[in-house]
This record gives structure tokens, sequence and C-alpha cells, in this order.
């Protein structure tokens, strides 16, 4: 057995694998696209293959690794291994033992956690947020998630805490995702601002972001088709950037004013995309709703990059066997 860990970062579009050393360097890893069609038992197969070839990439046997640990989407059960309700993965509605399946698959004991949780903590632990001991990660991609490090520790309140992007910015406001009306992700949810601009071309509004979407051979507007028209000016991505962070700057402001953190990290398939400019943009966008302005918190881009939530599913696997070795950690 070696000291190496695999950590796996479980998307919509993609599954990362990343194999690291003890200091958390990268050593090998892969990347798959998610599978779209099959539920849970395509996903966790395409997820050894993953991890598989990522290993063979760092020269290690899967089943030499000390501890897998994977990020997932939907409601994750630790303790139990199982994943439910993970809606941007094809037929993952009900419960599905991912732990077992992979420890059977690939041999090493797996660890499961929140995909957001998993990333913030590894911008706590090795990133952008290594000088703070409490913080807030803004998760900003097709949704808004979030999680909240108080003193050093992740806390799940009773299992959903974190959930940033389903706090009101607006009464009797915009539909959301989750049925919702006014929740900051209807209005800065890449998901969202994706239906708004569709039905304001349907009403006859003009921008490039479809043409830019089709140039690449996409079906939806990513993060990179958006940073592309925000570079070329296009009024409609600047509005609706805007109105997006607009809305960050309040659910974020009212966030501190409950927990006054040092610290907000934003990261997630926009934030990375956009960085620190655009970080700066929802600081000030936050400032006006401060009750407390003079004592702002910092503002911090995510600093670890694509590969920052592989690396923190890689984390909950040596917490995990910390926990394991002296059951008093
Ligand atoms: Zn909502």
């Amino acid at each position: 057995m070696t000291n190496l860990r695999a950590g796996v970062d479980l998307g919509g579009t993609k599954i990362q694998a990343v194999i690291v050393d003890s200091d958390h360097r990268v050593i090998g890893q892969a990347r798959r696209p998610t599978p779209v069609a099959g539920g849970p038992p395509a996903v966790a197969d395409e997820i050894a293959a993953t991890v598989r070839e990522a290993s063979e990439a760092a020269g290690v046997e899967p089943g030499a690794l000390a501890a897998i640990g994977v990020g997932s989407p939907g409601y994750v059960d630790g303790r139990e291994g199982t994943v439910a309700h993970a809606r941007n993965l094809s037929d993952w509605e009900g419960v599905f033992p991912l732990g077992s399946t992979l420890a059977k698959a690939l041999g090493p004991p797996v660890f499961l956690g929140n995909d957001v949780n998993v990333a913030v903590e590894a911008e706590f632990r090795l990133g952008a947020a290594q000088s703070y001991a409490s913080i807030i990660g803004v998760w900003w991609g097709t949704g808004v998630g979030g999680a909240i490090i108080l003193d050093g520790k992740l806390w799940l309140g009773r299992g959903a805490a974190g959930e940033i992007g389903h706090t009101v910015v607006r009464l009797n406001g915009a539909r959301c995702s989750c049925g919702r009306r006014g929740c900051l992700e209807a209005y800065a949810g890449r998901g969202a601002m994706e239906t708004h601009a569709r039905r304001l071309v349907a009403r006859g509004r003009e921008t490039e972001l479809f043409e830019i979407m089709e140039k690449r051979g996409r079906t939806r507007l990513s993060s990179g088709v958006w940073e592309r028209a925000l570079d070329r000016e296009d009024e409609l991505a600047v509005a609706l950037i805007g109105r997006a962070i607009a809305a960050l700057g309040a659910g974020i402001a009212s966030a501190i004013n409950l927990l006054e953190v040092e610290a907000v990290v934003i990261g997630g398939g926009l934030g990375t995309r956009l960085g620190q400019a655009w970080a700066d943009r929802v600081a000030r966008a936050m400032n006006p709703h401060l009750f407390v302005p003079e004592r702002a918190p910092a503002v911090h881009a995510a600093g670890l990059g694509d590969l920052g939530g592989a690396i923190g599913a890689a984390l909950i696997a040596e917490g995990e066997m910390a926990r394991r070795v002296d059951p008093g950690v």
C-alpha cells in the first residue's frame, strides 16, 4: 500500500480524477465525459475507469491507493456511502450505493462528500482562503452552490447548510429551478441566465451569445461562451452578468451580515473562469448591503482552478483515514 490517494470530482458534464501524494501534489490525472444514459451504474463504471486511467498516469495500481474520495452532486450521505437526488446526472433520483460499488470495483476504501463542500474545503486548506479561520464559499456555475466553514470546521447544519443560491434576493421574483421564487440562483445561475437570454432573444433582443455557442459546437451557454461574449462587449451578456453580480452582491452580503466571516471565495464554472476581476465586482456589489461596510470581508476568486474539486475530494479521503486511525480526531 502507498500513501497515494485518489480524488474524483463528479460533475454533470465531466468526471475529473486526480492522484495526489501526501503533500497534496497532483501526480496523475484523467478526465472523461459523464455518461448521459445508463443511470448510476453507468456513471459508477465510468468513475472507476477514470480512476484507473489517472492511476496509470501516476504509475500506481488502483488497488494500492490508500483511499479514494469522491465529491458528488445531489444528497450525499457520507456515512452510508450513498448518493440520491443527483438531478444533473442521468436517472439519479433514487438512493445509489456509490461508495460500496466503487470500493468493489477498485479495491481501496471510498469516501463520499458533497461536491461544493469538498471544493470549498480545498480552497480553505490549500487554495485562496488558507489564511482565514471562517469563510463562505460561493460556487457560481449552472446553479449557485455554497459552503460555510466556521472556525476551521465545515458547518453542515442538519445536512443541507450552505445553500446560498436559494436565499431570497427579491420577494415574488423570478422563478427558480427549485420551484420557489426570487432565489439568488434564479438571477445568477448559468442555467437561469440562459433561460432568460433565450426568452429575450425570442422577443427580438440581439446578442452574439448563441452564435458564439454554435461556433464552439456547444448546445448550452457554457462559462467559456459567456467569457467570450463579455470580451466582445456583447450588450445582452454584459447586462445579464451585471444582473447576476447585483444578485450575488445582495445574497452574499446578507450571509455576511448574519455570519460575519472573514472572507468569501468565489469558485464554480463561471467564478473560476471569470477570475479575480469579477470577484472584485461582486465585492463592490456587496458593499451597499453590508451592515458593517468598514469591515467588509475579503473576496477571492478560487485559487485551485479546474482541479480544485478533485483535490478536495482527495482531502476527504485523508480526513476519513485520520478519523479511522484516531477516533479522537
Ligand atoms: Zn431556489
